[in-house]
Formats: structure tokens, C-alpha cells, sequence
């Protein structure tokens, strides 16, 4: 057996990744192991973020909408542009190069940071012994006083759309597409469902999106998913709700697509059809049988609120236990265990875990929604400002969407910043930030904003909270 380490994690994503640096930092010795080939047949870091999600999905957002504008709305500027064309394997080359530089930048932080990488596919054993098998099949057992699972998550399957990455694709496969479909079905009108169909949408496609619940983006602020259901529809996403998904049957290189909803049963034929219908924990072949670590009852690994699972000094984070399957949840939950470890007594803030779908306009929030605070009996003031009344989203020809903080009625406290409109993954951190201080939307409200900014936007939404809004005719305060 190998020296002991303090640490060892198991998965290299931004939860594991992250733990493996800040443990380091903190004078643990520290080892990752990481089994994930990328596309050049070599070890690549930084998960499923890095590699087949984030960083990729937004590198052909913002390669597409650059395409877009250009052939939507540059006219708008007075700029003539000819014929715009778009061409598809350099947009997609150009993701590749991104996601290569990135997870060669975290192979160097591994490296500066004194962290041991073991390559291969890593098991708990009982005793806090892990077992490495490595690339060329051969096993190791290595020894910790502390060990961190962050394998992740991976995409469902459902069983009437089997996945062959050709004509019926996972998000992965989805990110490799070569050729602009004419016609694309998307199951699932979740995050990557959306955030994908926009891709090939702008590119041209005709991008049906077909989706088993009746409410859209059920998850955020109605006010705000309405304004984006109208908006998407606009921009020519047809999304069906209560539509789902029975069957597919492959025909050549087209699939016809089962579905039933409010009108019985329906068919439509696609030339690509992308299934975003969630993520599922991964923890097969993870957890040997007498290791003693427990799931809950939905497959994830069972975490309390400091990430540690039932056995002590195993500590689970990321997709792979409870919560919100996003990156920066898994990072901040990578710390919070590095530095628990290291005998600190860090907490973490979930009610404070912004989310965003990155369409354009970007939908973003933090904090609770005005329904969920409702239900729950919390009277609350709330304060919209919308972008088309905002003097910098008029220069940047980009006004549709607004701003909603709402704040508790009897004590001003911001508990919530929706955004729907341009950058409002960035205007609703500035939210955030206010809110782990415990901001009233008063206290936003006197701040001083640079002018002309989106961020003024945010502003006079906190102003319209108590009736104080300038550039807007303000609701009468209740
Ligand atoms: P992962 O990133 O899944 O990493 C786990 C790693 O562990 C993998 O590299 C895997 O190979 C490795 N591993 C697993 N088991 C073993 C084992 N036994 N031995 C060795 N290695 C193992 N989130 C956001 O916050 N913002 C976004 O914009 C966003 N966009 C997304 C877009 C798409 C298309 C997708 C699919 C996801 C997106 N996400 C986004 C979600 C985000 O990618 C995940 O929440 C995040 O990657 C989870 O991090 P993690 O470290 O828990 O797991
Ligand atoms: P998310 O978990 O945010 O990625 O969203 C996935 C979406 O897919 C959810 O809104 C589900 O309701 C939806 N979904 C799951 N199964 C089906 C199905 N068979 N047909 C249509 N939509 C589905």
C-alpha cells in the first residue's frame, strides 16, 4: 500500500477538483483521481462542467448568437454585413480548443498545488482504503483519513428515446452536432433542453421543444417564466407543455417522435432529437459493499449539511448528493469540506445558490420566487423595473425583460432578484451579494449605480419596491 493521504478525492469536476485544490492550500496531502478520456484519448480534468456541459454549451450559445445578430440585427446599426454564413465544425472546433485550454489550465492548478492525480476509475472500500484501477487496468489500494466522493452526474435516459448519438443525442452528443438540423426536437424544456434548443434555433432550425409538465420553468418566478415562455416563442422555439414523450422510431436519418398530450396522441418527425430530460447521481461501481456510505432514497449519496455522509471522514458534494446540479453549488460545497477537514467551520449559504439559463434574454435568480413566498404566508412588496424603459439596454438594441426584487413586506429584507433580460446572470450575483448581507431593498435603493448601466435596472427595481422608482411610473405601494 501506497503513503496515506489526508485527503483523496474521487472525480475531477468542479466539486472534486476545487476540494483537491483548497486541501492542498490548506497543507493537506492531497490526492484526485480522475477516469474521464477527453476527445484527444487523454486524462481530461474539470467533469462534466468543463468538458461536455458549461463551458462548451455556452461556448455555441455565444458563438450562435454572434451568428444571429449579425444576420438579425446588425442592420438595426446601419451595418451591412453581405451574405452571413456560418460555419459549423469551426464552431464547433473553436468549442474544443476552449474546453482543451480549460482543462489543461485545472491539470496545471492540480500540479502547482502539489495534488497527486491518479488516472483510473477510484472505489471506496471500507476503512477509508481506495482502490485505483488505472488506465492500464492495473489496481492500486490507497489510504486516507479523509476521503471526498465528487463523482457527478450523468445524463437519463428514458426508455422511448434511446440514445444513439446520431440521430437521437444526449446533451453531450448535442454539443458535437456538425451540420445545422432542418428540423429538431428537444425533450425536456429544462436548463440544457433550453439552452441547447436556442443554440441551433438561432442557426437556423426549426426547434421544437416538447415538454411533460404543464408549467414552464416551474422553478422560477411566474412572472418571470411567462415573460420567458413569450419571449422563446417569439424567437421561434415552439414549446409544447403537457406533451409527453411515448416512443421514437428511427427512419434513415430521421426519427418521428410519439407524444401525447391535451389532444391525444401526436407524432412529429425530426432530423436530430436532443433528450435533456435531467441528470442522475453517478455512483456505480463507486462504493464497494461493506464501505458503509448510505444513499438516500432517490439514488444520491446521503450528505447532512456539512456534506458528510454516514461513514466519518467520507464527504460527499456536487451532483452526486442533494440539491441543485449546478457548478457552482458543487465548487462552493469542494471548500466548504476542504476546509471542515482542516478543522475550520465553514458553512455554506444554500438558500443563496443564484441559477440561470443562459437563452438570450438570460433568465437568472436568487432567493425565493413570489409564489414560494406566498404559499409559505410571507406578505411581501415587490418591485419590477422593465429593460425597455433602461437607457443602456436601448444603446445595446437589447430591451426585452425586466427586473423583480421582492422584499418582505414588514421588513424590507430582499428575499428575492429575478431577472429576465440581458446579463442578468451578472445583475442577479449583484442581488446575492446583497442579500448574504441581509440588504433591504432600501438600502439597494440608496446605493449609488453607475449611469448608463443594466445594473440601474436592478436599482429602480429595488426603488419600485417601496414606491420610489424615477424612471417608471411606480405601482401604488400596498
Ligand atoms: P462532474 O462535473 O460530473 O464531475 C465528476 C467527475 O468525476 C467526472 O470527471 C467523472 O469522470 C469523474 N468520476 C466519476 N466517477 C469516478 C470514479 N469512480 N473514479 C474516477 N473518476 C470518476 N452548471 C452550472 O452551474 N452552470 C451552467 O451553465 C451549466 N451548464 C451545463 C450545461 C450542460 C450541457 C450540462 C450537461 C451541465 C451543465 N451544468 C451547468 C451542470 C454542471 O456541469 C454540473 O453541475 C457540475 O459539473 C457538477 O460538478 P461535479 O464536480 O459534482 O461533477
Ligand atoms: P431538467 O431536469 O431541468 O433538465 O429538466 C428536464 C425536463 O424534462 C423536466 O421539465 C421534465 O418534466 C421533462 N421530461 C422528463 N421526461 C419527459 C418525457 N418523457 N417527455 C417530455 N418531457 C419530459
Amino acid at each position: 500500500m501506497s503513503d496515506k493521504f489526508d485527503v483523496i478525492v474521487i472525480g475531477a469536476g468542479p466539486g472534486g477538483y476545487v476540494a483537491a485544490i483548497r486541501a492542498a492550500q490548506l497543507g493537506l496531502k492531497t490526492a484526485i483521481i480522475e477516469k474521464y478520456q477527453g476527445k484527444e484519448g487523454k486524462t481530461a480534468l474539470g467533469g462534466t462542467c468543463l468538458n461536455v456541459g458549461c463551458i462548451p454549451s455556452k461556448a455555441l450559445l455565444d458563438s450562435s448568437y454572434k451568428y444571429h445578430e449579425a444576420h438579425e440585427s446588425f442592420n438595426v446599426h446601419g451595418i451591412g454585413t453581405g451574405e452571413v454564413t456560418m460555419n459549423v465544425p469551426t464552431m464547433v472546433a473553436r468549442k474544443d480548443q476552449i474546453v482543451k485550454n480549460l482543462t489543461g489550465g485545472v491539470a496545471a492548478l492540480i500540479k502547482a498545488n502539489g495534488v497527486t492525480l491518479f488516472e483510473g476509475h477510484g472505489k471506496l472500500l471500507a476503512g477509508k482504503q481506495v482502490e485505483v484501477t488505472g488506465l492500464d487496468g492495473k489496481i492500486q489500494v490507497l489510504a486516507a483519513e479523509n476521503v471526498i466522493l465528487a463523482s457527478g452526474s450523468k445524463p437519463v435516459d428514458i426508455p422511448p428515446a434511446p440514445v444513439d448519438q446520431d440521430v437521437i443525442l444526449d446533451s453531450t452528443g448535442a454539443l458535437d452536432i456538425q451540420a445545422v438540423p432542418g428540423k429538431l426536437g428537444v425533450i425536456g424544456a429544462g436548463v440544457i433542453g433550453l439552452e441547447l434548443g436556442s443554440v441551433w434555433a438561432r442557426l437556423g432550425s426549426e426547434v421544437t421543444v416538447i415538454e411533460a409538465m404543464d408549467k414552464f420553468l416551474a422553478a422560477a418566478d411566474e412572472q418571470i417564466s411567462k415573460e420567458a415562455f413569450k419571449i422563446l416563442s417569439k424567437q421561434g422555439l415552439n414549446i409544447l407543455l403537457g406533451a409527453r414523450v411515448t416512443g421514437t422510431e428511427i427512419s434513415g436519418k430521421q426519427v418521428t417522435v410519439s407524444f401525447t398530450d391535451a389532444n391525444g396522441e401526436q407524432k412529429m418527425t425530426f432530423d436530430k432529437l436532443i433528450v435533456a430530460v435531467g441528470r442522475r447521481p453517478v455512483t456505480a461501481n463507486l462504493l464497494s459493499a461493506d464501505c458503509g456510505v448510505n444513499l438516500d432514497e432517490r439514488g444520491f449519496i446521503y450528505v447532512d449539511d456539512y456534506c458528510a455522509t454516514s461513514v466519518p471522514g467520507v464527504y460527499a458534494i456536487g451532483d452526486v448528493v442533494r440539491g441543485a446540479m449546478l457548478a457552482h453549488k458543487a465548487s462552493e460545497e469542494g471548500v466548504m469540506v476542504a476546509e471542515r477537514i482542516a478543522g475550520h467551520k465553514t458553512e455554506m449559504n444554500y438558500d443563496l445558490i443564484p441559477s440561470v439559463i443562459y437563452t438570450h434574454p438570460e433568465i437568472a435568480w436568487v432567493g425565493k420566487s413570489e409564489q414560494a413566498l406566498k404559499a409559505e404566508g410571507i406578505e411581501v412588496n415587490v418591485g419590477t423595473f422593465p429593460f425597455a424603459a433602461s437607457g443602456r439596454a436601448m444603446a445595446a438594441n437589447d430591451t426585452a425583460g425586466l427586473v423583480k426584487v421582492i422584499a418582505d413586506a414588514k421588513t424590507d429584507r430582499v428575499l428575492g432578484v429575478h431577472v429576465i433580460g440581458p446579463s442578468a446572470a451578472e445583475l442577479v450575483q449583484q442581488g446575492a451579494i446583497g442579500m448574504e448581507f441581509g440588504t433591504s431593498a432600501e438600502d439597494l435603493g440608496m446605493m449609488v449605480f453607475s449611469h448608463p448601466t443594466l445594473s440601474e435596472a436592478l436599482h429602480e427595481a429595488a426603488l419600485a419596491v417601496n414606491g420610489h422608482a424615477i424612471h417608471i411610473a411606480n405601482r401604488k405601494k400596498r
